[in-house]
């Protein structure tokens, strides 16, 4: 059994983004970072956005509205933000307080700005097959960590746990893409599902992004699978300093001895997806001068 390192894989890219950065002729890329309000992960999530964007040299500018902002005040500071011709990517933190509607903030920003990749011309960029868009991170960071790894999906059985609109969809939709490294045969599960344990044991690749803590046993994994686990789950733990601990949706101690690759929480796919963010934030920049 081989542990997919994602922190060295996203190391490597990190690595070779900012080789990258500074073979860009004149102005920085620059990426917008909202965070609204106080939700102990969101503020580690952005903090950790603008010190890799400032370690390959890209510049960050976060923007901290307070939690009671509006809809109109916040589609305000998109909207300033859109028409910033300084600033090339524009990422908004999810989650954002419950009386924010998330999904039409998500479409207000600019789909050539959409570094994020949830606006709905760039989700059905990803259907469409057209490399021209921007895949959201998390996704996007799956497959390269599977294509890094040497995990091809062709003619594969790839099982999605979820079907979310920032996980579960788009990871599903590359999974199927007919090009190199994807052409997997996709089956998606979510909370309807019935009797999931039948179809996750099909798996020859098994992505679960549920959101429950160790959720994936022994019994739902075939012998041999590789298995990515995209959830982080704060689970309590007075034994740590900060009182919890982290784990994914993979009851990692009991299946990882069964699977040919499977990845940790923390170290596996979420290092990956902020390194794809600086990706797509460099791609955004890229564009912009050709526009
Ligand atoms: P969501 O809550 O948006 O979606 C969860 C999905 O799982 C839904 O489709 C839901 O089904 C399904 N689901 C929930 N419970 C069950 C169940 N008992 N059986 C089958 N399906 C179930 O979560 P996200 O996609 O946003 O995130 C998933 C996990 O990934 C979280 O732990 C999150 O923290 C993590 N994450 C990690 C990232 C990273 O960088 N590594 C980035 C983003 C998320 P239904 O649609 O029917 O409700």
């Amino acid at each position: 059994m081989d542990i997919i390192d994602g922190n060295r894989v996203a190391a490597d890219i990190i690595a070779e983004l900012k080789a990258e950065v500074a073979t860009i002729a004149g102005r920085r890329p620059c990426l917008a970072l909202v965070r609204v309000g106080d939700d102990p992960a969101s503020v580690s999530y952005v903090r950790k956005k603008e010190q890799t964007a400032a370690e390959i040299g890209v510049e960050g500018r976060v923007f901290l509205p307070p939690v009671s902002i509006t809809q109109q005040e916040i589609f305000a500071l998109i909207d300033q933000l859109n028409a910033d011709p300084a600033v090339d990517g524009i990422l908004v933190q999810s989650p954002l307080p419950a009386h924010l509607d998330e999904l039409a903030v998500f479409r207000r920003v600019s789909p050539e700005k959409d570094v994020d990749g949830f606006h709905t011309v760039n989700l059905g960029k990803v259907a469409q097959e057209d490399p021209t868009g921007f895949v959201a991170c998390t996704p996007a960071g799956i497959m390269e960590l599977l294509r890094r790894s040497g995990v091809d999906l062709k003619g594969k059985h790839v099982v999605v746990l979820g079907r979310s609109l920032i996980v579960g969809k788009p990871v599903a939709l590359l999974a199927l893409q007919k090009r190199a490294g994807a052409n997997g045969t996709v089956t998606v599960c979510h909370s309807a599902t019935r009797d999931l344990p039948a179809i996750t044991r099909l798996a020859d690749v098994l992505i679960a992004a549920i959101g429950r803590p160790e959720f994936v046993t022994a019994e739902m994994v075939k012998p041999g699978a590789v298995v990515i686990d995209v959830g982080i789950n704060r689970v309590p733990d007075p034994t740590r300093k900060t009182g919890y601990r982290l784990t994914g949706d993979v009851a990692f101690a009991s299946v990882a001895p069964l699977c040919s690759r499977i990845t940790p929480v923390p170290g596996g796919v979420g290092p990956m997806t902020v390194a794809m963010l600086m990706s797509n934030t460099i791609k955004a920049r890229r564009l912009r001068d050709k526009s």
